[in-house]
């Protein structure tokens, strides 16, 4: 047996087989396309396409595809074979440079908010050589962008890779102000935790509202939820140890490097969290884990939910999307330096990134939104929908310090001022470990934790690096238009300090109080839900930002808006009408059933002895008549409101019709059928209950 360094990225092509199988001259001008983004000559794609091929084939693959990220939010393929025809009758095995760089999917049914209609019928996929090419089951897969011929960016990796250009360019301007010159390139690195539930595949396969929708419509509350924490950190069931087990040799053999694997807060609730890489691999290597992890779960008879609210009651799903920025030299810009100037810039970088997030709030809130989120981030779990950064005391204090020009306790009251007296060494690690903030600072990075858990982490990092590009900018402009640089760099701090402080919360982001401080001291946003976050899409402000960095244009952002509405709706809408096909099809005649055998039972009661009660079955019928009608009342209604919306006039007045009247309808109808479940006997009822998915994998 292969030992785990042995099969580690075996189904990549990644730098050790560049080296091996291509000529030191072609390896090396990729090497300069993938590090500083030097245009790629057709011969050198010739040789690498051929190289890749020949490995390929060696290691299975038949077909190629290029592989990108639609803005459905999954990923998708289209697969070619290799073999040509070859002039004898027989075949041979091809692939060009040609077919490496550019692809043409047939893209008219990927989801483009209107853009295609706008500009060109068809769009096109280009390689991404900074994401290495893999093989997934018999396909050569090579990571690419997609986007429309007028160069539109129709994907969430074009976006994401024009970020960090961005990022790396203002970035790269402070750095020179500091007097790095060795510093080449800067990177935003990332590395997303994932939590995700398994529940046993025959249970999920007889529930319709999981199969369509990914979550359960219905579901009276278990008698045991969470509520002991006995499942946190616990032992791993054996068939889950198995399945861990598994996906972590998948993942490794894609060179995704899945470290830790434990049991989460919910019952059947696990997390997966993969080392950090550069923010482009991660979202690559983000999407590929997604998916590979719902391939192993089928192998293992279970299946592998991602939706953010899976069980009502039960902690959500989120994806911890730790961020930091690294230069090419192998420093950490977040991480607190060994000598004054080294602390003096980090605080830089550190203030950058409050400014960054204060300002842009509606945007980090925006790139998080969909149906499924709005779930955890509206209801009372998880960090709420307002954004506010958790420090620590530590370098709390030392901000204060700053604003006040005060003495700070850990310098021998020396004022705090910066390349004049020595900073303070920070301990590294000393932040508490805050749950419940939506944005922490965790040592030597951020960890932005609104994501869901099937949102692809490209919408929230490609916000956050022009933010903090944005800020950057700024603060490079006024330190290199300074005779002063110390003082200049002295007022930024401070002022910066002064101005956005007010996003900084170290308490209970849980808190009915600190909601209301935000909103109304502070003047935060509280945008539960996507109706109203995605409209930071459509502010002036914003939208001003995103094209100055040239990460979106106008018309790309108005497509993403369309996008992400319609996206809303449709998922609501397939909600809506799951549940009012399992109310018809199935919970009305299963308690309609029950009803009649009850009905049965107190008439053979009566039959034997007429002066019999029958209280109990008497009322149980009225109760369980009530609920019926009710059930059938509302199911009505809800119907009745799906239908309203083909009158509306927009995909806005869409989506609020369905905040305001759609979903509100589906939680009545469901507290009814809930209350209808507990009082229907066990074997009458048409489908798993809570109890059984979420206990139901051992
Ligand atoms: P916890 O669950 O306590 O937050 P984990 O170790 O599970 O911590 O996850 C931390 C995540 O942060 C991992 O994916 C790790 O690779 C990532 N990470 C660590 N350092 C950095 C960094 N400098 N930049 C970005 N991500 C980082
Ligand atoms: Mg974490």
């Amino acid at each position: 047996m292969l030992t785990i360094p042995e099969y580690f990225g075996s189904l990549v092509f990644d730098d050790r087989i560049m080296k091996a199988r291509l000529s030191s001259q072609v390896y090396r001008s990729l090497k300069q396309t993938m590090e500083r983004g030097t245009k790629l000559d057709l011969s050198v794609a010739d040789a690498v396409a051929a190289a890749m091929r020949d490995w390929a084939v060696e290691n299975g693959a038949t077909h190629f595809t290029h592989w990108f990220q639609p803005l459905t939010g999954i990923t998708a393929e289209k697969h070619d074979s290799f073999i040509s025809p070859a002039p004898d009758g027989r075949v041979i095995l091809e692939f060009s440079g040609k077919e490496l760089i550019k692809g043409e999917p047939d893209a008219s049914s990927f989801p483009s908010g209107g853009l295609r209609a706008t500009f060109e019928a068809r769009g096109y996929t280009a390689w991404d050589p900074t994401s290495y090419a893999f093989i997934k089951g018999k396909t050569l897969c090579i990571p690419t962008a997609f986007c429309a011929y007028g160069g539109e960016a129709l994907d969430k990796k074009t976006p994401l890779l024009r970020s960090m250009e961005a990022l790396n360019k203002q970035a790269l301007r402070i750095l020179r102000l500091f007097g790095s010159t060795e510093v080449k390139r800067v990177t935003s690195m990332v590395g997303p935790e994932q939590e995700y539930f398994l529940v046993d595949q025959a249970m999920y396969n007889a529930r319709k509202d999981l199969v369509y929708t990914g979550r359960t419509l219905f579901g009276a509350k278990p008698p045991k939820g969470q509520e002991l924490d006995d499942h946190y950190f616990g032992s791993i069931k054996p068939r889950v140890a198995a399945y861990m087990e598994d996906l972590n040799d998948e993942l490794w053999k894609l060179g995704i490097l899945a470290k830790t694997e434990h049991n989460e807060v919910a019952p059947a609730q696990h997390e997966l969290a993969p080392i950090y890489t550069t923010a482009n691999i991660a979202a690559d290597h983000d999407q590929l884990t997604m998916e590979i992890m719902q391939k192993v779960a089928a192998r293992h008879g279970l299946v592998c939910l991602l939706h953010e609210k899976p069980f009502a009651g039960v902690n959500g799903s989120g994806k911890h999307n730790n961020w930091s920025i690294a230069t090419d030299t192998g420093m950490n810009l977040l991480s607190p330096g060994e000598t004054p100037y080294e602390n003096a810039q980090f605080l830089l970088f550190l203030v950058a990134v409050i400014k960054a997030v204060d300002e842009y709030q509606g945007l980090l809130r925006m790139a998080v939104a969909t149906a499924g989120n709005d779930h955890r981030l509206g209801a009372n779990e998880a960090p709420p929908a307002v954004i506010s950064i958790f420090l620590g005391d530590e370098l709390t204090a030392v901000l204060e310090a700053i604003e006040n020009d005060a003495p700070y306790a850990g310098m021998e009251k020396k004022k705090m001022r910066l390349g004049v007296n020595a900073l303070p060494r920070f301990i590294r690690d000393t932040t508490d470990r805050n749950r419940t903030s939506p944005f922490a600072f965790t040592g030597n990075k951020f960890e932005f934790r609104m994501l869901g858990s099937s949102n692809s982490i490209a919408c929230a990092n490609m916000m956050l690096n022009t933010a903090v590009a944005e800020v950057l900018r700024q603060f490079a402009d006024a330190l290199e238009a300074s005779t002063n640089f110390d003082d200049t760099l002295h007022e930024l701090l401070k002022s910066t300090v002064i101005a956005h402080k007010r996003i900084i919360f170290n308490g209970n982001g849980y808190d009915d109080t600190w909601i209301r401080e935000a909103v109304e001291e502070r003047g935060l946003l509280n945008r539960p839900t996507t109706p109203d976050a995605m409209g930071a899409v459509l502010e002036k402000k914003n939208q001003d930002m995103l094209i100055a960095h040239q990460v979106f244009s106008k018309a790309e952002l108005l497509s993403r808006y369309e996008i992400q509405m319609e996206n809303y709706c449709k998922t609501v809408r397939i909600e809506g009408l799951t549940m009012v096909d399992m109310v018809r099809k199935e919970i009305l005649p299963a308690v309609e059933a029950y009803l009649a055998d009850i009905g049965s039972a107190a008439a053979a009661k009566q039959a034997v002895s007429p002066e019999l009660p029958c209280t109990y079955e008497k009322k149980l019928l009225k109760k369980l008549d009530l609920l019926v009608n009710l059930m059938d009342e509302r199911t009505e209604a809800l119907e009745q409101a799906m239908v309203n919306l083909e009158t509306l006039g927009d995909i806005t007045q869409e989506a609020y019709a369905i905040r305001d009247v759609v979903l509100p309808r589906m939680r009545e109808l469901r507290a009814a059928a809930d209350e209808a479940e507990t009082c229907t006997a066990r074997k009458y009822w048409p489908f798993p209950t809570y109890g059984d998915l979420l206990f139901g994998v051992r």
